[in-house]
């Protein structure tokens, strides 16, 4: 995986895949609704995916109840899964995060807030920037009974 940025779309492509919304958040770095987004309560167990381009970015266990409006992460599943830029649109700076597989607006992350996490930091994903992927566990398993005892953590 050495190459920058593995999609790459022109605006009218990307105007095409997305909704209007998802467009306005993920090519304009717009910003979704507080308390409205589809994950900012959301505790399903699974993986949070870039709804632009599908690549991982948050799992669940690393979701957290920031009570700030927008679903919020303590770390991305991997460090190189997002990139982060300066903003400084709205006069002061902050961190802004795109996702490293297609460049598309996520949120922010914010550091030093005081939360009981991890790494003190709370990343600030619009929720329409995501798409969870449920954890097989926590769907159905269709009947078989071979593999029911072995654990799980097979990535699909
Ligand atoms: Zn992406």
């Amino acid at each position: 995986m050495d190459d920058e940025r593995k999609v790459q779309l022109s605006e009218d492509e990307w105007r095409q895949r997305l909704s209007p919304e998802e467009y306005r958040v993920l090519r304009q770095a717009g910003t979704e609704a507080p308390f409205r987004g589809e994950y900012t309560d959301t505790k399903t167990e699974g993986v949070y995916r870039c709804r632009a381009c599908g690549a991982e970015l948050f799992r669940s266990d690393a979701k957290f109840d920031s009570h700030c409006g927008w679903p919020s992460f303590y770390q991305p599943t991997e460090n190189d899964a997002v990139i982060l830029l300066e903003d400084r649109s709205l006069g002061t700076v902050r961190t802004e995060v795109r996702c490293a597989n297609c460049g598309s607006h996520l949120g922010h992350v914010f550091e030093g807030e005081g939360y009981q996490v991890p790494t003190d930091q709370r990343w600030c994903i619009n929720s329409v920037s995501l798409t969870l992927e449920p954890a097989k566990d926590a769907q159905a398993a269709p009947g078989g009974g071979e593999a029911a005892a072995a654990g799980s953590g097979q990535p699909a």
